[in-house]
Formats: structure tokens, sequence, C-alpha cells
């Protein structure tokens, strides 16, 4: 049987811990509903070239970062909901339980890892 208290209480953790982590680098955009990163910030006007391409890659690379953290909250939010119906773990082609690995990895898995690429 999954020990479907303690999945979720690691999915609220993870939750938080993801969202600790957006915050630090970006914002909430409630208008569209969706992270993203800080905007550059505008300071010393005689800043070099040099500086400013590394702004833009630190940018650049704070907007990836927002990305994957999203996509890994998007996941958790899903299996939260998902948790509490009967077919939550379980396969949706075999019905049998989902590897708690499988699950770890991807917390809004439905199939095992056998049925891996049948849906
Ligand atoms: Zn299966």
């Amino acid at each position: 049987m999954l020990d479907k208290e303690k999945i979720k209480k690691d999915l609220e953790k993870e939750k938080s811990d993801l969202l600790g982590q957006l915050k630090e680098i970006g914002r909430y955009n409630s208008d569209t509903g969706e992270w993203e990163a800080f905007p550059e910030e505008q300071d010393s006007p005689e800043s070099d070239s040099n500086a400013m391409a590394d702004r833009f890659e630190d940018f650049e690379s704070r907007s990836s970062t927002v990305n994957v953290l999203t996509e890994r909250l998007q996941e958790v939010e899903k299996a939260l909901k998902g948790i509490k119906k009967e077919s939550f773990g379980k396969c949706s082609v075999c019905g049998k339980e989902i590897e708690i690995e499988r699950l770890r990895a991807n917390p809004a898995a439905e199939t095992c890892k056998k049925h891996l690429n049948k849906t």
C-alpha cells in the first residue's frame, strides 16, 4: 500500500520549498497567474557592456530556473489535488500501484514504469 499521508506531507513540504525558491528569484504575476523572474535592475548608468551582458545572462538563467521550478510546482499541485482520489498512485493502464521511486520523480505520474509510454 502506498502511504498517501506520507506522500502528501512530502508533497506539501516540497511545495513550500519550491515557493520559497521562486520567491527568491521571481515574483508571482497575478494577471497571468504565472511566476516570472525579477526583471533587470536598472542601476548605475555608467555600467560597462560587460556588466550588462553579465546581468542579461543572470536574468536568462533565473528565467530558466523559474520555468523548471514552476513545472515541478504544477506537478506537485496536480498530485496534491489527485491524492484524495482512489485512483491516485495507480497505473491508468494496468491498475497496479505505481512504483514509489517513479512517484517521487514525478508525483503526478499516472502510469507505472512498464506503461510509461502507453498513455
Ligand atoms: Zn501499468
